[in-house]
């Protein structure tokens, strides 16, 4: 497939079952009812978009949330179902959906094989039931264990267990801990995030008041470490800042976004990307109903070189020179020379053939390594 004729496509489910603790991602409890609304505002949406992009090939779509595995297994099919009437999917499409422990059903594991879909990531999170409670999550560790169980039974193998480090009251051990029962379900990829505290969820109340407190940044980076050196001597690479996979088993639609290829955007808070335009579509279930507006932001010249270095330095490979230029018809070099020979010099930077790529410090300071690309 040409490059440009393939196209990745989100798909935001916004519905869950509680509220986590630390979460300030665009999903909303309680609001159940309206799951046929949004589904159909959904497929308008896709028709909408199929005028001016309907010849281009799907080669990954990611089913996204919220949780999607609390949508009416029906409505799962009736949308995936309008997804391929008016997109042609690539024969070899990886076709991923989130699910949450605690929510999985036979029959919507049923409806999600009949959509077609061959990649699962289980929003997994920890396997210690005290860390698990006091996130708020409606699992515990066992449901882990039977939500694999069950996936497996139905015949899906390519799964991804997400996980957190940098919790309240988590030490090493726990991390360990952790990891040696996610091994031992034998995912074929682990995301592992450090924990983010944002303003506006109840986690950033605890920790303001002193509730909740957060390990230091010694320990975060003795976290971080123990889940890279542990997740390599299992046989799992490290091919970006937060993601482990077998061989092969590489998310491709995360690895196309890092990338920086084109993606529809489908739902309540879905962001897309095409040309040089970045969309947000409305955050709430009733605003995106009422068909309000997305935001679009047109990205300048700089601003789309800066994503690319931006983008490109989480992957461990890291930045191809000759993508840079056939995407910006620029030398690399000749845009950030200076920039990159200091960082070499620093040695947070480093070149790999064709690749500048992080050095493991780099990755360590990547805040600060992206900052001086800003300057
Ligand atoms: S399950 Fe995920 S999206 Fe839903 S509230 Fe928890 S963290 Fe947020």
């Amino acid at each position: 497939m040409m490059s440009e004729d393939r196209l990745g496509l989100y798909l935001h489910i916004p519905f869950c079952r509680s509220k986590c603790v630390y979460c300030d991602f665009p999903s909303y409890p309680g609001m159940d009812q309206w799951q046929s609304r949004v589904i159909e505002r959904m497929k308008e949406e896709l028709r909408d978009k199929a005028f001016q992009l309907g010849h281009r090939k799907i080669s990954t779509v990611y089913m996204g949330g919220g949780t999607p595995s609390t949508l009416a297994p029906d409505l799962l099919n009736d949308l995936m179902q309008t997804a391929r009437n008016e997109f042609p999917f690539a024969e070899d499409a990886e076709i991923s959906i989130e699910m949450n422990p605690g929510t999985v059903t036979d029959e919507f594991l049923d409806a999600a094989q009949r959509s077609g879909f061959n990649r699962i990531s289980i929003g997994a999170q920890s396997a210690d039931d005290r860390l698990l409670k006091l996130l708020g999550r409606i699992h515990s560790s066992d449901d882990i264990c039977k939500t694999v169980a069950k996936i497996r039974s139905q015949g899906f193998y390519n799964f991804n267990l997400d996980m957190m480090i940098g919790l309240p009251d988590q030490d090493l051990n726990d991390v360990t801990d952790t990891l040696q029962c996610f091994l031992a379900l034998k995912p074929t990829h682990i995301s592992c995030y450090s924990l983010i505290v944002e303003e506006g969820t109840r986690m950033f109340d605890r920790v303001q008041s002193g509730e909740a407190v957060l390990p230091d940044e010694d320990l975060e980076r003795a976290m971080y470490d123990t889940v890279r050196s542990t997740l390599e001597k299992a046989g799992y690479h490290q091919y970006e800042i937060s993601n482990y996979a077998l061989e092969g088993f590489e998310c491709r639609h995360n690895l196309d976004c890092w990338n920086r290829k084109e993606y529809l955007g489908i739902g309540a808070a879905a962001a897309g990307f095409i040309g040089n335009r970045r969309t947000r579509n409305a955050m709430s279930i009733i605003d995106y109903c009422n068909k309000v507006e997305p935001e679009v932001i047109e990205l300048s010249e700089s601003d789309e070189m800066f994503e690319s270095v931006m983008l490109g330095l989480r992957l461990t490979r890291g930045l191809s020179k000759n993508d840079f230029y056939e995407r910006h018809h620029k030398d690399i070099c000749q845009v950030y020379g200076a920039v990159i020979e200091r960082l070499i010099g620093q040695g947070l930077l480093t070149w790999d053939e064709e690749y500048l790529r992080c050095t493991k410090r780099g990755l360590d300071l990547q805040n600060m390594v992206l900052t001086e690309f800003l300057q």
